[in-house]
C-alpha cells in the first residue's frame, strides 16, 4: 500500500494555510495527524493532489484557560496531549477519559482533536462529550474567523459546515455550572475499538435534584445528537433508579441507529437505554466534571 503522489505544503501561518486551501480548491486537503487521511489515501479511498500540513502551526497545539472564555483546546492538540493536560484533568476529566479510551497509544500520539471533529464520523469519541459540555469551535478562513456551536457543525456522515478555505483552529469549552459529566462507550473490543454506542452526559445537580442536563448520543444517528426529550424528562426531578430507567428508555426512542457490521439498530437502541442510565448515574454519583 503506497501513497499516491501529492504536492506537499507546510505553511507557517494559519492565514497562509487558508490562502493555499482557497488557491488549490477541491484537490487540496488539510493534513493534521494523518491517522485517518493517510490511511484512506493508502487504501485508494481518497487521492488529494495537494496536502496542506498544519505541522508548523504550533499555536494550534495549545491547551489553555482564558478568563471569560473558558478552556481553549487548539485543533492540533493530540489525544495524548489532551489525556495528559493538567488543566483538563482538573477542569474536565471527562474529556481526558474520552480521549484515553480512543484507539491505541500510537494513534493517540498523533491523532488530533481537530481531525476527530472534521472527520464527522458518527462514532467519533470526542464530539459527544464536547457537545455535552456545550463546546463551540472557531473556524478560520480567508475572510476571517467565525465561531459556531459544535452541535451545529455536523450535517451528516463525513459532512460538516466547514467551508473549503476554512480550518478548525480551536475548540472552546465555556465555564459552566455543571457538577458532573462523563462519556462512556461500548466497543467490540476492550480497547482500540470504534464506538458501537457512545453516550455523553453533563448534569447540574442540587442535592438529589437535577437542575440541568445535556445528553448526547454517538454512533446511533448520522451525526452525534442531543436527546432533548430525555433531557426534559430528568430536569427538575429528584433522581431515582426508576427515573433513570425511564430517561434511558426515552433516549433509546429518540436515537436513529442503523444496522451495520458492528451491531444491529435494535441492539444499539437497547444499548442506548443501558448506557444513558449508566452515564447519568456515573455523572451524578462521581461528581466531577
Ligand atoms: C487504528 C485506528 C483506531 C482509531 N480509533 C478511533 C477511536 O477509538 N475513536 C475515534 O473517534 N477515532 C478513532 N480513529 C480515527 C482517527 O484516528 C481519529 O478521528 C483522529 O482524531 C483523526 O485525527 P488526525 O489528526 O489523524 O486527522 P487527519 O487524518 O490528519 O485528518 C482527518 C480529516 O480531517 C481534516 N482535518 C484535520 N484537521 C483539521 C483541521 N484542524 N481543520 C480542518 N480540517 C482538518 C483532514 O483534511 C481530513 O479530512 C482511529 C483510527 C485508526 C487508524
Amino acid at each position: 500500500m503506497y501513497l499516491p503522489d501529492f504536492e506537499y505544503h507546510m505553511p507557517a501561518t494559519i492565514q497562509e494555510a487558508c490562502a493555499l486551501l482557497a488557491e488549490k480548491g477541491q484537490v487540496a486537503k488539510v493534513l493534521a495527524g494523518g491517522t485517518d487521511l493517510l490511511n484512506k489515501m493508502k487504501h485508494g479511498l481518497v487521492a488529494p493532489a495537494v496536502l496542506i500540513s498544519l505541522k508548523q502551526l504550533e499555536q494550534l497545539s495549545n491547551i489553555e484557560y482564558e478568563e471569560g472564555k473558558g478552556v481553549l483546546i487548539g485543533a492540533r492538540a493530540t489525544h495524548n496531549a489532551i489525556c495528559n493536560s493538567k488543566l483538563l484533568q482538573e477542569k474536565y476529566l471527562s474529556i481526558c477519559e474520552a480521549a484515553h479510551h480512543m484507539a491505541n497509544n500510537q494513534i493517540r500520539n498523533v491523532g488530533t482533536i481537530g481531525g476527530n471533529i472534521s472527520n464527522a464520523v458518527p462514532s467519533a469519541d470526542l464530539p459527544p462529550i464536547l457537545m455535552a459540555l456545550d463546546a463551540s469551535i472557531t473556524l478560520v478562513g480567508t475572510k476571517g474567523e467565525r465561531v459556531m456551536a459544535l452541535e451545529e457543525f455536523f450535517v451528516g456522515p463525513g459532512k460538516t459546515l466547514l467551508a473549503p478555505d476554512e480550518i478548525i483552529a480551536q475548540i472552546v469549552i465555556p465555564d459552566q455550572s455543571c457538577t458532573g459529566s462523563t462519556y462512556i462507550k461500548f466497543g467490540l473490543r476492550r480497547s482500540g475499538a470504534l464506538a458501537v454506542v457512545g453516550v455523553a452526559v453533563a448534569v447540574t445537580m442540587d442535592g438529589n435534584v437535577c437542575k440541568d442536563a445535556r445528553i448526547v448520543l454517538g454512533a446511533v444517528a448520522p451525526v452525534p445528537m442531543r436527546a432533548p426529550k430525555a433531557e426534559a424528562m430528568i430536569i427538575g426531578k429528584a433522581i431515582s433508579d426508576d427515573l433513570l430507567e425511564e430517561v434511558g428508555v426515552c433516549a433509546s426512542t429518540e436515537c436513529k441507529p442503523i444496522d451495520d457490521i458492528r451491531g444491529s439498530a435494535e441492539y444499539r437502541r437497547d444499548m442506548v437505554r443501558v448506557f444513558t442510565k449508566r452515564a447519568l448515574r456515573k455523572a451524578i454519583n462521581e461528581g466531577h466534571v
